[in-house]
């Protein structure tokens, strides 16, 4: 029973119920410690932070990068991404006070540090993938590779395309016509008005003029901005951010990136990553299968990826690097089965005999010379002979009324593809597997975290706030997967390794400089100093070395 009809506040007069050190602010088993254990087992320096190796100069010191950084990752992994929340939040919200022991940097530099250290966001991104091969966490023998489209800093308005460009100067040719002619017919009113000695001479043909040299200049950009895109080959041109493209797939259009990811499939983590500007996928198989090979240093790889990367030279390029793709292959339009003749599945390719046999049984031999398809693969081409094929009852459902005999294009690679073909027929449980790994972290980014744009414009850029997406991802979910506990556990093991390290490296140092005072200075110091520097040198130093050496050695055992 209660004395009030809702539950009420604390009155703000009553003194401060927050406890008196900021360490109380959050519990043992806060995640936010997780991310204080991560970032202080990292070399900032090594990874290429800004100021990470900078030593005690003059003026203000910059924020050190390991707070920025820990700033970033709390915010990414609680999605708050812009530099001015960041800044409120760094003032108001008890934990990252606690994780940045009460600093307050303004937005500015949190922008900045995500701008200036993108390359070094791409390399944290990298080691923590190594962390989670050191973890166990990851498979390394299939992963699965997709793409999905991130929104841009920029809108569809601030894309041209040579043809949008095209249109645009017709449209400024017509204005300016339309222009032209107001002024001739003001200049020609003016004159009457002259010839009648009535006129004042203001027909408002300085504005026209004023206009008309507007629509010129307009003009001018356009056809500058066509020339730019006629001469760098380009499709596009941006005006807002110079790397976004406007990108259309499966009906969905806009203005942004692609962003391709390769997935181990034991607990679906990323381990590879990069972000392109191409609608289609189709050029990606083979440099993302390569990335993930090296990142997982796994000798053998099984990809599997959907049909948008299918290339007969990518799959031929993960074949020869030691990479099994499964990549189903596009239907086609069916042509030849649409009008009732025979396809290439209906020949079979004997590989001794080196030739195809058509429906009828007979052969079909290699020509001489090689062709280039449309493609711009080098093609045999093998050929029925006129005299079979004259005779047969087959002919209506093979050849065109036109033609005297069939040919069919063999790539000269075309054995890559018939294993692929093989590898298809039994891969379906492993294409049933292949959304299921892939599609879980675009769904966790782009649903859970609603993180479907990027904040920052340009490749460079864009790739440091991707890895910081990517990073966050996989932080959250391994510490899922592993529990709090067990994480922290092993970082605070990585850091007491790094930090016995550096402290047995830096007594090695004294240790040699000792040695090296024993040896060489001590014997040449003069005759009336000699007496109390010669017991120096006969029982503390060699004692004193002694002792540092064992002290060394326990240090790294
Ligand atoms: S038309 Fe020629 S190639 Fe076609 S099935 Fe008959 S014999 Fe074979």
């Amino acid at each position: 029973m209660t004395n009030h009809a809702f539950k009420t506040g604390e009155s703000r007069e009553q003194p401060s119920l927050l406890p008196p050190r900021i360490e109380d602010y959050v519990g043992r088993n806060n995640p936010i410690r997780a991310i204080e254990s991560f970032v202080g087992a990292l070399d900032l320096a090594k990874l290429g932070f800004r100021h990470a190796d900078r030593g005690v100069e003059v003026g203000q010191p910059p924020y050190d990068p390991a707070d920025l950084l820990k700033l970033y990752l709390y915010g990414y992994i609680n999605q708050i991404r812009s530099s001015r929340r960041l800044e409120r939040e760094a003032c108001r919200n008890l934990e990252l006070i606690w994780l940045l022991k009460n600093l307050r940097p303004g937005y500015r530099t949190i922008a900045n540090f995500r701008k200036e250290n993108w390359k070094a966001l791409k390399a944290v991104n990298r080691s923590f993938v190594l962390l989670v091969r050191e973890l166990g966490l990851v498979g390394g023998a299939v992963v699965a590779i997709d793409g999905s489209f991130f929104h841009g800093d920029a809108s569809k308005a601030s894309i041209f395309t040579r043809k949008r460009l095209a249109e645009q100067i017709v449209d400024l040719d017509r204005e300016i016509e339309a222009y032209g002619k107001s002024l001739e017919d003001n200049d020609a009113a003016e004159a009457g008005h002259r010839t009648d000695g009535d006129g004042d001479g203001g027909g408002g043909g300085g504005d026209l003029g004023a206009k008309v040299a507007a629509l010129m200049a307009k003009r001018s950009r356009a056809q500058a901005d066509l020339d730019r895109l006629e001469a760098n080959g380009e499709t596009q041109l941006s005006l807002t951010d110079p790397d976004a493209r406007l990108l259309a797939k499966n009906g969905q259009a806009l203005v942004g990136y692609n962003v391709q990811v390769v997935v181990d499939d034991k607990h679906k983590l990323i381990v590879a990553s990069e972000v392109v500007n191409n609608s289609s996928d189709v050029n990606q198989l083979h440099a993302m299968a390569i990335a993930a090979k090296e990142a997982l240093d796994a000798e053998a790889l099984q990809v599997l990826a959907d049909t948008g990367y299918y290339s007969s030279t990518e799959l031929k390029a993960c074949e020869d690097d030691g990479i099994v793709a499964y990549v189903p292959p596009p239907e086609g339009n069916g042509r030849l089965e649409k009008e009732g003749r025979f396809s290439l599945k209906d020949f079979s390719y004997d590989g001794a005999a080196d030739a195809y046999t058509c429906p009828a049984g007979e052969q079909l031999r290699p020509m001489k010379g090689r062709w280039k398809n449309t493609s711009g693969r080098l093609e045999i081409r093998y050929a029925s002979s006129n005299k079979s094929c004259k005779t047969c009852p087959l002919r209506a459902k093979c050849l065109t009324p036109k033609a005297s005999r069939r040919t069919i294009g063999r790539w000269e690679h075309e054995d890559v593809l018939e294993r692929h073909r093989a590898r298809m027929e039994s891969a379906g449980e492993l294409m049933r597997r292949r959304s299921g790994i892939v599609e879980h972290p675009f769904g966790t980014i782009k649903c859970r975290a609603g993180y479907r744009h990027f904040l920052v414009r340009g490749f460079n850029k864009v790739r440091g706030e991707w890895s910081l997406m990517a990073l966050c991802y996989n932080f959250t979910r391994v510490l899922n997967i592993l529990g709090f506990e067990r994480f922290v556990a092993y970082m605070a093991a990585k850091t007491l390794a790094v930090c016995q390290y550096a402290f047995a490296a830096a007594l090695h140092c004294i240790q040699l400089v000792l040695e090296a005072f024993r040896i060489h200075i001590v014997p040449r110091l003069t005759i009336s100093r000699l007496a109390p520097l010669a017991r120096l040198n006969q029982y503390f130093l060699p004692s004193l070395v002694g002792q540092i050496a064992d002290f060394v050695q326990r240090a790294r055992t």
